[in-house]
């Protein structure tokens, strides 16, 4: 047996996710573990709530991290408040729509999707059209469609679904903690997101809320949550309650100090110094691609700061050009998935990632790259 950990390098993470970690939140992860009832730790606990309730523009009393990546999150959403046959639509334009849609289906939710092309946005004036003929239990969307680097307009989505009996479910894995994210302005019920895109965590944990209108659908369903794990009437008693905390699954006591470090460094930084700081590294990635004859792939207005995705040039070969950035210059950058696959790249500007040293890094590792494949 060899020590493999030994290989493990420092890359600059520029793609769709991990991103990279500040020392500060390393440092948090080898903190001495402790009991996860331990007094210390519900008051970490209580913190990591207010801090996620601070990023999200949330007064959600049910909000808190689950243990899992980002897709715990969505199956968190879905299977609490999916009952079988529950009519369901899914506004789809990237491949986390289509993981939406996979998980609905599971739950034997009734599945109605609109498809917008790949790359651009959601359009309000269509699902308009579809909510004045059909009502559904549940709304859902992609805020920040990682796989095209499009922003949905969750905003205009939410308006239209206010004063219906529909519940809006929106994922915010790849915004939270890189652009505005409204929950309760927006009139989102049901939301998740991830630890590893602009949290700058190690990928494991999910931030989840969910609305008094959502978790009251959750207290008066007919059959019982068909997941024990992701049930949040459990889970919630464990992370709520002014004294008795009730035992439900260990909780991942080290990744949660590191969520909580990394929370606490987005909030002393300012949320809008934060959302500021990803504009303007976005903008200098964006000019520097372009001095380099790249383009943009994302019409602008719809561009997301933290993933920019990138038309590969005719002759440019994709996989070698990725592998270069990966062997020679120890940048990872992130390939097109679907339909996009060798059509673009995807460069990531999440959390820590999102320095000028890093951009500046990448565009002069890409300049001898392109030159090379
Ligand atoms: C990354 C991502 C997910 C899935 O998260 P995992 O942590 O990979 O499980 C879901 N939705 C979006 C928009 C993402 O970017």
């Amino acid at each position: 047996m060899s020590e493999l950990l030994k290989e493990v390098e420092e890359i600059l993470l520029m793609g769709p996710g991990p991103s990279c970690v500040p020392p500060e939140v390393y440092n948090a992860l080898s903190c001495k573990t402790i009991g996860h009832l331990d007094p210390l730790f519900i008051k970490i606990m209580d913190e990591i709530q207010a801090l996620l309730q601070k990023v999200m523009n949330t007064k959600n009393k049910l909000t808190l991290p689950i243990s899992g990546t980002g897709s715990a999150g969505m199956e968190t959403c879905f299977v609490n408040l999916i009952e079988p046959s529950d009519p369901i639509l899914i506004l789809t334009n990237g491949v986390f729509g289509v993981r939406m849609q996979e998980v609905g289906n599971r739950l034997g939710a009734q599945v109605d999707n609109i498809d917008f092309e790949w790359g651009t946005p959601v359009k309000p004036e269509v699902v308009k059209e579809k909510l004045e003929n059909n009502s559904y239990k549940i709304v859902a969307v992609v805020h920040a469609e990682t796989s095209t680097g499009v922003k949905n307009p969750v905003d205009e989505i939410g308006s239209l679904l206010k004063g219906t009996d529909s519940l809006f479910l929106v994922d915010t894995v790849t915004s939270l903690g890189g652009m505005e994210v409204n929950i309760d302005a927006w009139g989102v019920d049901s939301v998740y997101s991830g630890s590893q895109k602009c949290l700058s965590c190690p990928p494991g944990l999910a931030p989840v809320s969910l609305s008094d209108r959502a978790f009251s659908i959750i207290s008066n369903r007919k059959t019982k949550v068909p997941n024990w794990y992701l049930d949040m009437n459990l889970i919630g008693q464990y992370w709520s309650g002014e004294r008795k905390r009730v035992y439900h699954h260990t909780a991942p006591i080290n990744m949660l100090y590191a969520l909580y470090q990394a929370l606490l460094l987005i909030v002393k930084e300012g949320l809008e110094n934060v959302f500021q700081r990803h504009k303007e590294n976005h903008i200098k990635l964006k000019e520097g691609l372009e001095n380099l004859g790249l383009q943009m792939y994302v019409e602008e207005p719809y561009r997301l700061p933290m993933l920019n995705a990138v038309t590969i040039p005719e002759g440019k070969d994709d996989l070698k050009v990725r592998q270069i950035l990966r062997n020679d210059f120890k940048i990872e950058i992130g390939a097109g998935l679907g339909p996009l696959a060798g059509k673009i790249w995807r460069i990531g500007l999440m959390g820590y990632t999102a320095r000028p040293e890093n951009v500046d890094r990448l565009l002069d590792a890409l300049a001898k790259t392109l030159k090379e494949a």
